[in-house]
């Protein structure tokens, strides 16, 4: 997908006005998530905690936000030869779900050993689905040579300006449904999702820092941000399948480094006893990447005291099996 208004020297790629327009986009499409509470967290933590169910989202995470905001704009030629976008997650099953409801043609390319859920709930809305060897060919490369044959918009994941304003919509609505906050919690991987909320944040909640939570295993923005450029690194091992990612976007890194205030990290043992909390205690199906936004709060890693608390809850695609795997295991170490 072509960036028609590349960002001028020293500009950022978004600005408030444009998660105003993608919110208007999206009006009629995307769901208005509801917005939970949790009484006994909010006296364990001495907070008033928002938590934003993006994982009742369509397709079962924000990535709808930004799929359908960017399929949208497409001008009616390109919308009838279709889009093509490279995913073995969330993002795939965004642009298969957006383009059918845009009555586009659309073709994700997906590793042969892609998750069995995602591969399922992005071939169930009629995309074509072409298959790539992971340890052998190179997934962007078979998505540019199917755009250049036949004419497809390439959707990126993350670093592209109608994605990331598209994802904002998620907290700009938080704060109409909630009102102003102090802190605002929201995972990391590409970047695409905190830095539209943040942009959000500083066009509607002023006064709310905006703090984005990675992996552990892999904390490529932190250290992006420390060193003043992007970092990269090897592909973290972690059990939040949606934040590996090796380094933050050309695009999405400098709003970062101006609206974000800071980076934590969870480890998978902090995701999997925040997976168990919302399972037992709200009775949400969160993935281990949408756990990561709340876990400081959970096991307490973060002071939020006398704050008002905003938490986006990426998405909820997780297999049954290792959902309940993950699940067990926290009963086992607990004596449960
Ligand atoms: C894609 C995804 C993320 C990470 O979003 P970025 O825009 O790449 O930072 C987090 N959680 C879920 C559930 C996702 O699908």
């Amino acid at each position: 997908m072509k960036e028609r208004h590349p960002p001028a020297q020293g500009r950022l790629a978004i600005e408030f006005d444009d998660v105003a327009a993608a919110a208007e986009r999206l009006d009629g499409h995307a769901l208005r998530t509801p917005v939970l509470t949790h009484a006994a967290l909010d006296a364990r933590c001495g907070a008033q905690i928002f938590f934003k169910c993006e994982n009742l989202q369509h397709g079962g995470a924000f990535k709808f936000r930004g799929a359908f905001n960017a399929l949208s704009q497409l001008p009616v030629e390109q919308r009838r030869r279709g889009v093509v976008a490279f995913s073995s997650g969330n993002h795939a099953i965004a642009v298969a779900l957006a383009a059918k409801r845009l009555a586009m043609p659309a073709t994700i390319v997906m590793p042969t050993d892609a998750p069995e859920i995602k591969a399922r709930l992005t071939a169930a809305q009629g995309a074509g689905i072409v298959t790539y060897d992971r340890f052998t060919e190179d997934r962007e490369a078979i998505a540019r040579r199917l755009a250049e044959e036949q004419g497809l918009a390439l959707v990126p994941p993350f670093d592209h300006p109608a994605i990331m304003a598209g994802q904002g919509t998620a907290a700009l609505e938080l704060f109409e449904q909630a009102g102003e906050l102090d802190l605002l919690l929201v995972c990391v991987g590409g970047g695409g999702l905190i830095s539209g909320c943040a942009t959000a944040a500083a066009g509607r909640s002023p006064g709310c820092r905006v703090v984005g939570v990675e992996p552990a295993a892999g904390d490529d923005v932190r250290q992006s941000l420390a060193r003043g450029e992007i970092v990269s690194i090897e592909v973290p091992r972690t059990i939040a399948d949606g934040a590996q990612t090796r380094a933050p976007g050309r695009l999405t890194f400098p709003v970062i480094r101006e609206r974000v205030a800071a980076i934590e990290t969870a480890s998978d043992r902090a995701l999997v006893e925040t997976m168990r909390f919302f399972a037992e205690s709200m009775k949400l199906v969160v993935e281990p990447t949408g756990c990561l936004a709340a876990a400081p709060l959970v096991t307490g890693a973060v002071d939020a005291r006398g704050l008002r608390v905003g938490v986006i809850v990426s998405g909820g695609n997780v297999a049954l099996p290792a959902y309940i795997e993950h699940l067990a295991t926290t009963l086992l170490d607990s004596g449960g």
